[in-house]
């Protein structure tokens, strides 16, 4: 499993390649030295789903690890229920819909796909403010986009691919003051 992508990488990358050099770099550090506040705020909410303390309904599946052996991909989900075929991403606050987050969802769907699962709806559920985005499934452009993407991902090289620079995006980015 080793060269598989982790899911939760894909977001970061769409915002910005370099983002994924810090997270790697990172992810096995206390996530408070770098997380902001708004982030850790989610990561605490969404620890109640995967210690699965969400909901006791047997058609609720939480925080199952996933992966796609087509898409060599790996991470986790938050919930799939069961009965409505309906996969649930839930963020602290959705501002805006990215499409990192929509790929997010791709990317546990495929993996659910292939592990036997059926997917019939993709939601995005914004915490804060209880605002619930519907997500169209994939059409055959969308698939092909994700999957030039994920090829992007593979292909990427930190050392010698060169990146546009977004001040705007490097003004959020939660690893700015680490990133020259
Ligand atoms: S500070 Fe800017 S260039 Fe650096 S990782 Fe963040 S978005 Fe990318």
């Amino acid at each position: 499993m080793e060269e598989y992508i982790q899911i939760s990488k894909i977001n970061d990358f769409i915002f910005c390649p370099r983002s994924l050099y810090f997270h790697s770099l990172f992810e096995n550090f206390d996530e408070k030295t770098y997380h902001s506040t708004f982030q850790v705020e989610g990561k605490i909410k969404h620890e109640n789903v995967e210690k699965g303390t969400y909901s006791t309904r047997k058609n609720i599946i939480q925080a199952i690890e996933i992966y796609s052996d087509k898409y060599q991909i790996a991470g986790k989900i938050d919930i799939y229920d069961s009965e409505k075929k309906e996969l649930i991403e839930r963020k602290n606050k959705i501002s805006r819909i990215y499409l990192g987050y929509i790929y997010q969802l791709y990317a546990q769907m495929f993996c659910l796909q292939e592990m036997g699962f059926e997917v019939k709806f993709l939601t995005l559920y914004s915490m804060k403010d209880n605002k619930v985005y519907k997500i169209d499934l994939p059409d055959k452009k969308e698939i092909r986009e994700f999957e030039d993407t994920l090829d992007k991902m593979k292909k990427f090289n930190i050392l010698t691919d060169k990146i546009t620079i977004n001040e705007e995006k490097c003004k959020m980015c939660i690893y700015k003051s680490l990133c020259r």
